[in-house]
């Protein structure tokens, strides 16, 4: 159900494991098909009602097993990925398609696919999903109007060019996870409004009960898989409150409006009213994080920055430290950050602008804390050494912490590493994994971007 992006997030990796494959004869096919079909003649009016507009051409619907699915998604992303700017090698290209083709078919229930206007159905999830959450068999027809009702609403989307609005903005995550919160916020108001037209509320309940538990969900590693529920959970909550205030202050043509001209900060779902496309002035730190991956060893690097996510970063403070979430949140004023990959290899530097440097202890535990929920196995089959902390002393900086842990044995084994490095109201955080860091070399990267920083504040 959930929009798929180019660029994986890597502030939470999520890794799943595991592929289960179930197939379904093809005479049980023709009748799920046929009943998806249904489903699609019984909610269009439903939603065209709701979003007020009409549906020019019917998606082509393919509804089928897992592995099925698994083949069509692949052809699709790689078709993307080649018409993408990535410039990515044919390679690399099969790589990814079938990485994320994987990932979709094992966990998504339905999928609108933008590029050859398709309505991807995935029965076989929907009931897994279903038996996770405990609802009842009987619910199924219901359950799966309502799937039916958000993908048609994706491709009304499409029809009016909306996520294409977004495409070029896919190198900036702000500008990306508004494109997505817009996108899925829109179609998850519309479904729910669809739900009250058919006097099935309860049954939207059922539907968002599911989306909480995704079946993509790595249950190894417990704390990360919370995470980033719970900053979709968020991300979900407020898109809907921004479109539930504009529609109550404009009805559809203004969400339509919103849409095609979003907002300019991730800052404005918090506070509908301040809504404007217009970006306010305000100093771009993520500068000073450019080319820094290069201290990291010979590339190709695929890099990401990032200024200020308000919103995962609120969502990973609730979930790290519920009791002191909000007092964190009052102390940082800025968390640039620049997440590369290559190969296995990540490095993630975070910059924390802090109000005052009476923040730095709760900011570096907030830090630590998050790389152990991240990264330490909830599975206690999974060998781990570690995380070993130490404050280490390095000139120029007020406290140096580094932890290090290892995960997994043979091939599996995965070296992290994970360091705060504070001066003044500034804290910097460098991880990597996959890549061995000295002290020296982490040290002079928080030295190099502490002085960038200074620079640009300065100006
Ligand atoms: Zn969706």
């Amino acid at each position: 159900m959930r929009q798929r992006s180019l660029i994986a997030v890597l502030v939470v990796l999520a890794a799943v494991a595991g592929l289960v494959l179930i197939r379904l004869s093809g005479r049980v096919q023709d009748r799920e098909e046929a009943e998806v079909r249904q489903c699609v003649r019984e909610v269009l009016p439903y939603v065209e009602q709701a979003a007020g507009k009409k549906l020019k051409h019917i998606p082509e619907l393919k509804v089928g097993s897992r592995k099925e699915i698994e083949a069509v998604l692949a052809e699709e992303f790689a078709r993307d990925y080649e018409s993408s700017r990535l410039h990515l090698s044919p390679g690399e290209i099969r790589r990814r398609s079938s990485y994320w083709a994987k990932q979709f078919a094992r966990a998504a229930a339905g999928l609108y696919l933008r590029s050859t206007k398709k309505l991807v159905v995935l029965p076989q999830n929907i009931l897994a999903l279903m038996q996770k959450t405990h609802v009842g068999k009987e619910h199924y027809h219901a359950v799966l109007k309502l799937i039916v009702a958000h993908e048609l609403t994706h491709a009304l989307q499409g029809q009016e060019g909306i996520q294409k609005r977004y495409d070029h903005l896919t190198t900036a995550q702000e500008k990306q996870v508004i494109g997505s919160m817009l996108i899925e916020g829109y179609a998850e108001f519309t479904t729910g409004r669809v739900a009250e037209a058919m006097h099935i509320p309860e049954v939207k309940a059922m539907l968002d009960t599911m989306q909480k538990n995704s079946l993509a969900i790595d249950q190894r590693y417990g704390g990360q898989a919370a995470i980033s529920r719970r900053i979709v959970e968020e991300q979900l909550m407020l898109a809907q409150r921004f479109f539930s205030w504009h529609y109550a202050n404009g009805g559809s043509p203004r969400l339509w409006q919103v849409m095609a001209n979003p907002p300019a900060s991730a800052l404005m779902f918090y506070h509908p009213e301040t809504y404007s496309p217009k970006a306010q002035s305000s100093v771009d730190r993520s500068s000073v994080l450019k080319g820094m991956e290069n201290r990291f060893g010979s590339g190709p690097w695929n890099v990401i920055t990032y200024g200020l996510d308000v919103i995962g970063l609120t969502a990973a403070a609730k979930e790290v430290m519920p009791d002191r979430a909000d007092q964190l949140m009052t102390g940082i004023i800025d968390e640039p950050y620049l997440a590369a990959q290559s190969g296995r290899a990540t490095v993630v530097i975070r910059l924390y602008v802090m109000k005052s440097k009476a923040y730095a202890p709760l900011v570096a535990a907030f830090s630590r804390k998050g790389f152990r929920k991240q990264f330490v196995p909830t599975d206690k089959s999974i060998p781990v050494t570690g995380p070993v902390e130490s404050d280490i002393r390095i000139p120029g900086f007020d406290y140096v912490g580094r932890e290090t842990l290892v995960v997994g044995t043979g091939s599996q084994r995965s070296w992290k590493r994970h360091y705060e490095f504070t001066r003044d109201n500034d804290m910097v955080m460098v991880f990597a994994e996959g890549v061995r860091l000295t002290d020296q070399q982490a040290a002079s990267i928080a030295r190099e971007v502490l002085t960038r920083l200074k620079g640009i504040e300065s100006r």
